[in-house]
């Protein structure tokens, strides 16, 4: 029933030109009547923000990068759109907060997406929260932001929206007391699952990037392929729903139709299944509490027949383990681990290094950049900087040059 939800929302897209902010905007073009886009923001994709603007007709359009930005507002002003332009971290962190907005979808690539979901949380607006990158930064500073602002913050990552369908309303109070044993975190495996490990040295970016079940932004692909992603997603499941690291059990599920599911002590297993594709988690969290229409096909479970689930194996993926290391170490383990794995994903991506260097240099800087206590925002973001700047010297010495393995 859609009934109880009146009021037209207005919504601030985040990383609109990405595929999370792409999804989104199908799923708010289904319901004019209940969403309307306030802002949209990208980097650099000016004509493709361009067309949103025409389409989506929003009061404001903000270009991380300047030039980008002055194009777009070239393009504006000779349209009929009223759309204000706006640059930088200053116009994004503008239309996070500003009053109009409701609802902010943070779909952002990186930590690039810190400081404007800091933004939305800090005024209290109901916050999608796809950009795992910030929280997994400043895990423990973002939740006391959560808290201390009141901001209603739903989880987009399939897996974590998935947790939330399935934990119970008190699930804050603590996993012993609210009778759960363990949250189980599904993870397709990514391209390389069965690939022979002596060949991943000549993988391609193309070939990182081709998933089987998901079509996502580059990062996040690669991400996918090295299974940094599910690390990324444990420390965002501990962060998001008070857990401790042995609470949450990688399993590997290659169709990614179970999302996740949660194990109580009384032997029951909640699980919440559906087609891979991001609209449902991203309808989740525009209408809930409430559904609504999402675009996504019904699951035939029949024509689907089986659903397979395997241990991971650390030898393969060696950035799943240094996830795992790095939450338990705790402080700034994680600024760093995300800071170099960022630059370890864009050098593979250029074409710099091979992909099993994406695990060595990751490992490499853990090791070099001391992990300090996270206490305020500025070690976080210091953190990040040291290890990015260690990542860069490291790379620039040639130990890690293509073919160097
Ligand atoms: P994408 O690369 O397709 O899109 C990224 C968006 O961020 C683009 O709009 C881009 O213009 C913008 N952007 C990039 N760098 C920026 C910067 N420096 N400043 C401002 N904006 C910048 O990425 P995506 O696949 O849509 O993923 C977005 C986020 O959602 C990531 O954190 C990812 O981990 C998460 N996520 C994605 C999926 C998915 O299915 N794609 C699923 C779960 C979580
Ligand atoms: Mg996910």
């Amino acid at each position: 029933m859609m009934g109880e939800i009146t009021l037209v929302q207005n919504v601030t897209v985040l990383g609109a030109t990405g595929s999370i902010g792409r999804s989104t905007l199908d799923v708010i073009g289904r319901h004019p009547e209940l969403y309307r886009v306030f802002a949209l923001t990208a980097n650099r994709q000016v004509e493709l923000l361009y067309q949103q603007c025409l389409e989506y007709k929003p009061q404001y359009a903000v270009m991380a990068d300047e030039n980008s930005a002055a194009e777009l507002a070239q393009l504006i002003a000779a349209s009929a759109l009223k759309t204000d332009v706006l640059a930088g971290l200053a116009g994004l962190q503008e239309v996070s907060g500003a009053d109009e907005a409701d609802v902010v979808m943070a779909a952002i690539v990186g930590a690039a997406g810190l400081l404007p979901t800091l933004s939305a949380i800090e005024s209290g607006k109901r916050v999608l929260l796809a950009n795992k990158e910030s929280l997994v930064m400043s895990g423990a500073l973002f939740m006391d932001a959560v808290k201390r602002s009141g901001t209603c913050l739903l989880p987009i990552d399939s897996e974590h929206n998935a947790i939330y369908q399935c934990l119970p309303a008190n699930y804050m109070e603590g996993m012993a007391r609210v009778g759960i044993r363990r949250i189980l975190l599904t993870a397709s495996g990514g391209p390389f699952r069965t690939t022979p490990i002596d060949q991943l040295t000549k993988v391609t970016p193309d070939q990182a990037c081709a998933h089987p079940n998901w079509p996502m932004g580059r990062k996040i692909s690669v991400d996918s392929a090295t299974m940094m992603n599910k690390g990324l997603e444990a420390i965002e499941a501990c962060w998001l729903f008070g857990l401790t690291p042995d609470q949450v059990e990688v399993v590997i599920h290659p169709q990614s139709i179970v999302h996740s599911m949660v194990d109580y002590v009384d032997g029951s297993v909640l699980a919440q299944l559906g087609n891979p594709d991001m609209r449902t988690p991203i309808a989740y969290g525009l209408a809930w509490p409430e559904r609504i229409d999402s675009g996504v096909s019904p699951l035939d479970l029949v024509k689907l027949g089986r659903l397979d689930f395997a241990t991971p194996d650390y030898g393969r993926f060696p950035c799943l383990k240094l996830a795992m290391d790095a939450v338990s170490a705790g402080g700034t383990a994680m600024a760093i681990l995300n800071g170099v794995n960022e630059v370890a994903v864009s050098a593979f991506l250029a074409g710099q290094i091979g992909f099993l260097d994406i695990a060595r240099l990751n490992e490499a800087v853990l090791n070099d950049v001391d992990s300090r206590p996270a206490s305020d925002l500025d070690l976080v973001l210091a953190a990040d900087a040291d290890a990015r700047h260690s990542a860069n010297k490291l790379l620039a010495s040639g130990l890690f040059s293509k073919g160097s393995v």
